[in-house]
């Protein structure tokens, strides 16, 4: 039952007017129409890709408060202030509140005074919310991060599951579920236990053009990490991934001593701490935020600028979560790994030892490979991303290998070299070691240790001089991605595979990657052609103009206690300072400029253009 009454144009209007944005994405448009008409929508969009004006616009469109439901508590008072700021009237209704704020709130819901009430699930399956909203008139019901229903995904919430009782309740209130997880067995789990399977699906591609992919050979990757943030990374915020509460907190130190300011976050900090570095990671400009994996869920900070992972992220669906949290903006945006030998070896001693049964630890084990052959790959990473999760593409032009393409070698005979080694030490001497002494054999280094074991007796020994160690270990690596040759225990010995016989017997040719000149050169810390700093390729003028604005921004979001993107967005500043408008009327064409910020906001600015 669709509502005729709708106005088509409103959308775009309201779009413009209030949000200050002169066309929607991809299919915004139909989204919003679909549900201003009054129909149900499950909508499938990559992070980034505007869910939110999906059903902010309609709630504004339709008569009545557009109700959300998100289990994102710690962010409610941060989305309100962001729709405050754009003069739209929000409120939030959750557990954290007291009575008088919370009779305030309803207050206003029941006289009509808002247009968007978020909510976290718990309260609709207590009876007091729904009582009132029993009592108001609702536009919509948005259910965001719609995953959560899912009782196989990371996140579920069982509250979710009360809510499909929104549409036996309210059958004539438009339903629309949003979220950023895309497969298919999720989607139709959200669609069943929502009640949503007559609703229209909306699929995105979860390509992000603007993140540029890089995973480069681990070699000191905190001086390499330091590097990619000097060069190309200066003033902005990013995170830092790490897998042991120590490496976050050495690499935090790290950072700060030289010179960038960086805080750390890992479960073992309490609770105080690790709220107030977040907080202060989202407010402040420029922070970067040194975390385990435990940090990231919901924060949408839309102007962070790089995702960098020191350690190798356990399966290709935490990577592309976890960078996925670059450039919610859209703007250029760099998502960094480095990886190497040692990351293969402790990620496989993890999986050995794992509480699991076999079945679990395969199901590891596949996603660590399906990980690894995205490192060694020699084909574009965006294709493989996206192939990995049921889209095609072609090379993107905005990944590593697109940029600079490795070449790929025929590699069979260092292989060979390589699993004669392992297999002599095996055969003749009945002995296991890591791969450090294999190398030191096949280049001929008479160490202690080669001595102590009197390797420099094994006919391997010396063969292998026409490759550097780093070389070694590259084929090391690449073996062990390709399955060839396995690490076990605790000292991760190599061991050969059922694959490495046919190597050995020369039945099989082994192609590896390797990396372009430059990238080894520089110690493995890649070369983009173009930084991805927001201000790098303003002129010096426009520069100058972009960091006084930026100066203004933080003034004022620090007065108001607001994220610094609540003011403005970087594109936004960046569009200003390009432009220098020299009016109101001008300053109002700007993106993201809506009559609200231009009421608040525009004389500030044009004193800080003129100024
Ligand atoms: P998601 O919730 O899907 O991760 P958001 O709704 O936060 O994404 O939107 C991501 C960013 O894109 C926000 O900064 C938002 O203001 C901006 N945005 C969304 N739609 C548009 C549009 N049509 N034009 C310009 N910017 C947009
Ligand atoms: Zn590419």
């Amino acid at each position: 039952m669709l509502d005729s009454d709708a106005n088509p144009g409103q959308a775009l209007e309201v779009l413009g007017k209030v949000f200050g944005y002169d066309s929607f994405r991809g299919d915004q448009s139909e989204i919003i129409d679909h549900v201003v008409a009054g129909g149900d929508a499950l909508v499938l969009m990559p992070t980034g890709g505007g869910k939110s004006l999906c059903y902010q616009i309609p709630a504004l469109v339709r008569p009545g408060v557009g109700v959300v439901v998100s289990p994102l508590i710690a962010l409610m008072q941060d989305q309100v202030d962001a729709l405050t700021a754009l003069g739209i009237r929000a409120a939030f209704l959750n557990s954290t509140q007291d009575f008088e704020t919370r009779r305030e709130v309803e207050a206003a819901f029941l006289a009509g005074e808002l247009d968007l009430l978020y909510l976290a699930p718990e309260a609709l399956s207590g009876g007091s919310a729904m009582r009132l909203l029993e009592r108001g008139r609702i536009a919509l019901f948005a259910i965001d991060e719609a995953h959560c229903v899912s009782q196989w995904g990371h996140d579920f919430r069982p509250d979710y599951l009360a809510l499909s009782v929104l549409h036996e309740k309210w059958p004539d209130v438009p339903r629309i579920a949003l979220t950023a997880t895309a497969t298919t067995a999720t989607r139709k789990e959200i669609a069943t236990r929502l009640n949503l399977t007559g609703a229209r699906l909306f699929v995105s591609s979860f390509d992000r053009p603007n993140i540029q992919y890089r995973i480069v050979p681990k070699a000191e990757p905190r001086k390499q990490l330091l590097d990619l943030l000097r060069r190309e990374h200066a003033g902005d915020a990013g995170i830092v991934y790490c897998l042991s509460r120590a490496s976050v907190e050495k690499t935090a130190d790290f950072l700060v001593d030289n010179g960038i300011p960086a805080l750390p976050y890992h479960a073992g900090l309490d609770a105080r701490t690790r709220a107030g570095n977040q907080g202060r990671f989202l407010r402040e400009d420029g922070l970067v935020m040194v975390a385990t994996i435990a940090f990231g869920m919901g924060i949408d900070k839309p102007d962070v600028r790089f995702v960098a992972h020191l350690d190798l992220p356990k399966s290709v669906e935490g990577y592309y979560q976890e960078t996925g949290r670059a450039g919610r903006d859209g703007q250029p945006s760099t998502a960094w790994l480095a990886y190497g030998l040692q990351d293969v070896v402790q990620q496989r001693k993890m999986i050995d030892t794992s509480e699991g049964d076999a079945a679990y630890r395969r199901g590891l084990a596949a996603h660590l490979d399906a990980m690894l052959a995205l490192c060694e790959t020699t084909e574009c990473r965006r294709s493989q991303l996206l192939a990995y999760f049921g889209e095609q593409g072609d090379r993107c032009g905005n990944c590593d290998t697109c940029l600079e393409p490795p070449q790929s070698w025929d590699g069979t005979v260092p292989a060979q070299k390589l699993l004669s080694t392992v297999l002599r030490l095996q055969r003749e001497r009945n002995q296991k070691f890591g791969a450090g002494q294999s190398i030191d054999i096949l280049l001929g280094r008479k160490t202690d240790k080669v001595a102590q074991f009197r390797h420099d007796e094994l006919s391997v020994f010396g063969i292998g001089t026409e490759l550097q160690e780093s070389e070694w270990r590259a084929v090391v690596r690449q073996l062990l991605a390709q399955g060839l040759l396995a690490v076990e225990g605790d000292y991760g010995t190599l061991v050969l595979t059922d694959g490495s016989s046919a190597v050995l017997g020369r039945q099989r040719q082994v192609m590896m990657r390797k990396e372009p000149e430059r990238v080894r050169r520089s110690g493995g810390s890649g070369t983009a052609k173009k930084s991805a700093t927001v201000a790098a390729d303003l002129s010096g003028e426009a520069a100058e103009l972009f960091e006084k604005l930026r100066a203004w921004r933080a003034a004022t979001a620090k007065e108001q206690g607001v994220p610094a993107y609540v003011v403005f967005h970087d594109a936004t500043l960046r569009q200003i300072a390009t432009e220098a408008p020299g009016s109101l009327a001008a300053l109002g064409t700007v993106s993201g400029v809506g009559e609200n910020k231009l009421a608040k906001y525009g004389d500030q600015i044009i004193a800080t253009i003129a100024g």
